[in-house]
């Protein structure tokens, strides 16, 4: 099946599968093979040009759930993100960014750019007026993340788009947090979409991939540069990574639901002294969200009155684990100030709303009651 028009569970489950022709078998066989033959062939196929059986399967699902004409699966989120930025900047070139990204992109900008004479600036404020400010005349890029990274801020996808076409600019996005099922930015005109498929893709916290979509032409431009860096994916991650998204569909919409109904809850708390959510009506944001979103995502965050110890409740938390990462069917907390934003200085967190006592949480697929429960021992036991 290879069609973009089907529905969003169709397309999880079928789009790109490969057929058993020798077995019949009910999924898609896995070709292992590096080497393949090279005369009297269509295609010359080698992982690292991402053409293997299974890559190009997964590619097609992939390019379907984003609304694109093509995609690519890679390694990782950061490899994904480092080539399609250098997919379209050289020496000489600036890109203007969103002023809170993921800790790994920030990274990969501040210490990288220069040695390749990338010019960088980002943004002060969200509106598409604050990105405007900072185009300069060999600016070439402009990138957001959005839902972003710890507070749920949004960022008008239309905004940018029309920003970025009046001045010719090429428009990409991180969509991880929205996952493909809660926003589908190209459909708003953004050229790029990108995924750190580690997170609600894969969504059983055991896979690190990554994954891009935009036109075909576009990602022939990322592809030349892709088969140089060579950040492809393992043939046999690619097809658990397949197995995967034929569930995220149910996964995220259950994972939505579970957020919204915590976010209502601890909003409902007297311990609880704020909560992220774009779900919200009382979230900054919302009106963008509805505009731009079909679900408002698993991932929200919450301050506990300054009186009580954040890192004493995540470690009296039974059901929920403090955790690194993301997206998994699991529930998991986070406290960004000990990890995802420990390098940065107290004063730059303080200037973007990030308190120590603010906890990330990304709401797995579990009853929710039973997460309230747990909410609600832990918050007990501390005080
Ligand atoms: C995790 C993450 C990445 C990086 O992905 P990896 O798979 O860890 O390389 C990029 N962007 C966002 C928003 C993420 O959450």
């Amino acid at each position: 099946m290879n069609s973009n028009k089907k529905g969003l569970n169709t397309i999880c489950t079928h789009v790109g599968e490969l057929e058993d022709k020798q077995h019949k078998g009910a999924v898609s066989p896995l070709y292992m093979s590096t080497s393949y033959a090279y005369e009297d062939v269509d295609v010359k196929r080698y992982p690292r040009y991402f053409n293997t059986p299974n890559q190009e399967g997964l590619c097609k699902k992939v390019a379907a759930l984003e609304h694109a004409e093509s995609a690519l699966i890679f390694g990782s989120g950061m490899a994904a993100v480092s080539t399609s930025l250098l997919a379209f900047l050289s020496a000489g070139d600036h890109v203007v960014l969103q002023q809170t990204l993921y800790g790994g992109t920030y990274n990969l900008i501040n210490e990288e750019f220069s040695k390749y004479g990338i010019e960088y600036s980002f943004t002060t404020g969200w509106s598409a007026a604050d990105f405007e400010a900072e185009i300069k005349e060999n600016t070439k890029v402009i990138y957001i993340e959005t839902p972003s990274n710890p507070l749920l801020t949004i960022t008008d996808l239309e905004a940018i788009a029309t920003l970025a076409k009046k001045h010719s600019l090429i428009s990409m996005i991180d969509n991880t947090f929205a996952s493909p099922v809660n926003q589908n930015p190209i459909d708003f005109g953004i050229d790029v979409v990108i995924h750190s498929a580690t997170k609600y893709m894969g969504g059983h916290s055991d896979i690190c991939a990554g994954a891009v979509a935009s036109t075909t032409e576009n990602m022939e431009r990322i592809f030349h540069l892709a088969k140089n860096f060579g950040g492809s994916l393992s043939d046999y991650t690619v097809w658990l990574l397949e197995r995967s998204i034929k569930t995220m569909g149910i996964r995220v919409k259950a994972q939505n639901e579970n957020a919204l109904a915590m976010a209502h809850y601890l909003n409902e708390l007297e311990d609880v002294e704020k909560v992220y959510y774009p779900g919200l009506p009382s979230h900054k944001d919302h009106d963008i969200a509805k505009k731009q979103m079909k679900g408002f995502g698993g991932m929200l965050s919450f301050e506990l009155n300054t009186n009580l110890d954040a890192s004493k409740f995540q470690k009296a938390l039974q059901l929920i684990k403090p955790s690194m990462s993301l997206a998994g069917v699991e529930s998991t907390v986070l406290s960004p100030t000990q990890t995802s934003h420990a390098l940065m200085s107290a004063e730059v967190r303080a200037e973007q709303g990030i308190s120590d006592g603010l906890i990330r949480f990304s709401l797995g697929i579990e009853e929710i009651e039973d997460l309230k429960n747990d909410i609600q021992q832990a918050l007990n036991s501390i005080k």
